[in-house]
């Protein structure tokens, strides 16, 4: 380390070795032996040279005290300049005030906060004390009084400033108390800074917090990964999850599986694209109802333009919901019945006009005779009743209403025909033929229908609705308690299925029915192997009526189920007589009715009459229409397999009619193929006949089927059959359908 002198220490050096060897020169000198006058000679100059060098000591000692001088004052300067800057760009203003004098010190950058100049804002603590906010003026003195109390030397604390503008500012001042040698208060000094905007922003956030807390909407904020972040208390509410509980969870934790992907996909589209998305949703409670909400969804972004949060923001409008449903209900339904009312039938039958179906326009008859004579409490009662018997008596997919006074409508989609509409009138007018009991009193009531089918009656609601009104009229006035179409012809004929379907019931009942046989034959020898069952209706007025007439009421109505089973037991029971008096037969041939077909339980049936009359399965032969089988193939298919395994033979009757596909063919199990009698008729020379006969019977060889031809009428057709390969043969030409008696004598005479 270098030692450094100052240079007032080197002059006051050299002013102590001058004044050494002032007063040490003349003793050595005299020691020396040095003359008088030399000596004073150099006395003289030794007076110049201590002024001299006193001089010089006194110049450096000068120099030095300038030098330190302007050294203190630049480094004072350099520090009330940082002082400066650093408040500065701290935006602090700085202040000090002198207890002793009350005069007080303002920095430039305080008075600009408040928009004054040093001059304008003055120096002293009524400076400060004439802008101080009235309202905080009382805390500012109690808060001198603790500090002026010795309490406490440190204050910090926010008032409201008057500027210069005439609004106030919010400064935050941090003050310290200095005191004197007597511990009194003498300075107090610090800075203030303007925070007006910061209060602002603060003052918001508390408001946004205090908005976030209670609101009625559900809020929910994730982080960009979609980790749920925040969650309010209606979140809770509605949700039912606690915060806790969600905190860190993905919001899919509420998704309700209503929605499919392409739902999801939009809203991320529109959240991505736009920022925000808003629509209806359907999540799941924590005790899982599934409930609806309207939520908007907002991406959040920093300032930098990147994705830092989305904000959900909903509510559960299951309640709004509910209510609309129940508007919609009030508006679209009847009070007193509960069922559809005019506004929503005709809705719906709008939007069955394309498919097809029946409108049915239902009148009571003489409704006005019970509201008049019984009141029109009883008159209400009764129509809730009736609505109540009607809605028992129609299927599922019909529509009841109530159109007014005493008048309902049904729209049926399932009857577009004739028969089936009044089918269904029928049923209601019957189901009304029970009286109701109402008070005590029991009561009998009617009604008229009115029916018009579309789209042929017409292609327009009001159309249909005019229609079935003008049928409804035509019933009252064709005696009530029945039903009219619209269009005359097809009252009639629905009239007269009507009645032979009343009749038909009957004729099981009391035994009408009968059962001719008709021969099959062998081509090659002519020999009578089997016979075919068919069904007659010996009617009391009509004499024999044929299966054709009859068999579609009865299928129609459901009657032909028992008489199947009626035909079935016969044939077998009479195949057993048969065989008890030696007529040797192969078989016997049933027909089975393709709606039986298609319902199953046939099999059943058929193992119950084969186990009661004893006859061989191997016996029995059922036949089947072409055309039962192709209407349902795979349950043909199932179903002739179960009556296969009973071995029971089966036959294809009408083959050639039904558009069969020769792949399903080739898996049935089936025995026989009856050619059906159209492609006979014109045999030998109709080309066409003989080329379809040709195919069929080509076909049965080459699938290992027996071929057999109806209807041949004559030799020539018999002859030509056999002569194409066709091994046997049904027709009048060898014996018309007869009761089994005349064919047992038949059989006898041959
Ligand atoms: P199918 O099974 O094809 O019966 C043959 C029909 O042809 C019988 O008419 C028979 O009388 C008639 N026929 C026989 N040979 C000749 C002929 O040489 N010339 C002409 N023109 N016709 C001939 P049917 O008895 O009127 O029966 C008609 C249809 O009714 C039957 O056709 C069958 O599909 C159905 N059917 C008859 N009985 C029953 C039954 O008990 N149950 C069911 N479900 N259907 C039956
Ligand atoms: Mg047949
Ligand atoms: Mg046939």
């Amino acid at each position: 380390m270098k030692f450094q002198r100052s240079p007032l220490q080197l002059s006051l050096f050299y002013l102590i070795v001058a004044a050494l060897w002032i007063f040490c020169s003349d003793a050595l000198l005299l020691w020396l032996g040095l003359d008088r006058d030399t000596l004073n000679r150099y006395q003289t100059l030794k007076g110049v040279c201590f002024v001299l060098v006193t001089g010089f000591a006194l110049y450096c000692a000068l120099n030095q005290y300038r030098l330190e001088q302007r050294r203190a004052r630049s480094a004072l300067k350099h520090s009330e300049e940082r002082l400066a800057l650093a408040l500065e760009s701290a935006q602090e203003g700085l202040w000090d005030w002198d207890m002793q004098s009350g005069q007080v010190y303002y920095s430039r950058q305080y008075c600009d906060m408040l928009g004054y100049t040093l001059e304008e804002f003055g120096a002293t603590n009524d400076s400060w004390l004439s802008r101080l906010h009235p309202d905080d003026r009382e805390r500012a003195g109690q808060r001198l009084k603790t500090l002026l109390a010795g309490r406490s030397t440190h204050d910090e604390s926010s008032f409201r400033m008057r500027h210069r503008d005439g609004g106030y500012r919010w400064l935050h001042y941090r003050g310290q108390m200095l005191l004197d040698a007597q511990g009194q208060p003498s300075r107090f000094i610090g800075t203030a800074s303007d925070v007006t905007r910061r209060r602002a922003d603060e003052d918001s956030l508390r408001q946004a917090a205090a908005v976030f807390d209670s609101t009625l909407e559900g809020v929910l904020v994730t982080d960009r990964e979609q980790r749920i972040v925040h969650v309010n208390p209606a979140f809770s509410r509605i949700t039912g999850y606690a915060v806790d509980e969600v905190l860190g969870k993905l919001p899919s934790l509420l998704k309700s599986g209503r929605h499919d992907e392409a739902f999801y996909q939009s809203l991320w589209h529109a959240l991505n694209s736009r920022g925000a998305w808003s629509g209806e949703v359907w999540n799941r409670r924590k005790d899982g109802e599934v409930f609806p909400m309207w939520q908007c969804i907002r991406s959040i972004r920093d300032e930098s333009g990147t994705l830092t949060h989305y904000v959900a923001v909903f509510s559960d409008v299951s309640a709004i919901k509910h209510s609309q449903h129940e508007l919609d209900y009030l508006a679209h339904h009847d009070a007193l019945t509960g069922l559809p009312n005019r506004l929503l039938f005709g809705e719906r039958i709008e939007q069955a006009i394309q498919r097809g179906g029946a409108l049915l326009l239902l009148d009571l008859d003489h409704f006005k005779i019970v509201n008049e004579s019984l009141g029109h409490n009883t008159g209400d009662q009764l129509l809730k009743l009736i609505g109540e018997r009607l809605s028992e008596a129609i299927g599922a997919n019909v529509t009841l209403a109530r159109l007014g006074g005493d008048e309902f409508g049904l729209l049926s989609c399932d009857c577009s025909e004739a028969d089936q509409a009044s089918q269904l009138a029928l049923e209601l007018l019957d189901s009304l033929a029970q009286p109701f009991a109402i008070n005590g009193e029991t009561l009998f009531i009617g009604a008229s229908i009115g029916i018009s089918l579309f789209p042929d009656d017409g292609d327009s609601v009001e159309q249909l609705m005019r229609n079935a009104d003008s049928a409804l009229a035509r019933a009252k006035s064709s005696g009530r308690q029945t039903f009219s179409f619209y269009s005359q012809d097809m009252t009639a004929l629905a009239q007269q299925r009507v009645r032979l379907e009343a009749e038909l019931r009957q004729a099981l009942e009391q035994d009408e029915l009968r059962v001719h046989y008709q021969p099959i034959h062998r081509l090659d020898d002519r020999r009578m192997i089997g016979a075919e069952a068919l069904v007659r209706w010996q009617h009391p007025e009509r004499g024999l009526v044929p299966p054709g007439e009859f068999i579609p009421v009865a299928e129609d109505s459901g009657l032909i189920g028992a008489i199947d089973a009626w035909v079935l037991e016969q044939a077998c029971t009479q195949m057993r007589r048969w065989q008890a008096l030696g007529l040797q037969l192969e078989f016997i041939a049933v027909n089975v009715s393709s709606r039986l077909f298609s319902r199953g339980e046939l099999d059943l049936r058929v193992e119950r009459v084969l186990r009661e009359t004893g006859l061989d399965p191997a016996q029995l032969e059922l036949e089947v229409t072409e055309s039962a089988v192709m209407d349902d193939p795979q349950r043909a298919e199932e179903l002739l397999t179960q009556l296969h395994r009973l071995g029971v033979r089966l036959a294809i009757d009408d083959f050639g009619t039904g558009y069969s596909s020769l792949a399903r063919l080739k898996s049935l199990p089936v025995h026989k193929l009856k050619l059906d009698q159209s492609f006979v008729r014109g045999l030998p020379q109709d080309g066409k006949d003989a080329a379809i006969a040709h195919a069929v019977i080509t076909l049965g060889q080459s699938l290992g089927l027996h071929v057999l031809a109806e209807g041949i009428e004559t030799e020539e057709q018999a002859t030509y059959l056999r002569e194409i390969g066709c091994p046997f043969g049904q027709g009048y030409w060898f014996g018309r359908p007869q009761p089994a008696e005349r064919l047992l004598a038949v059989q006898a005479d041959n």
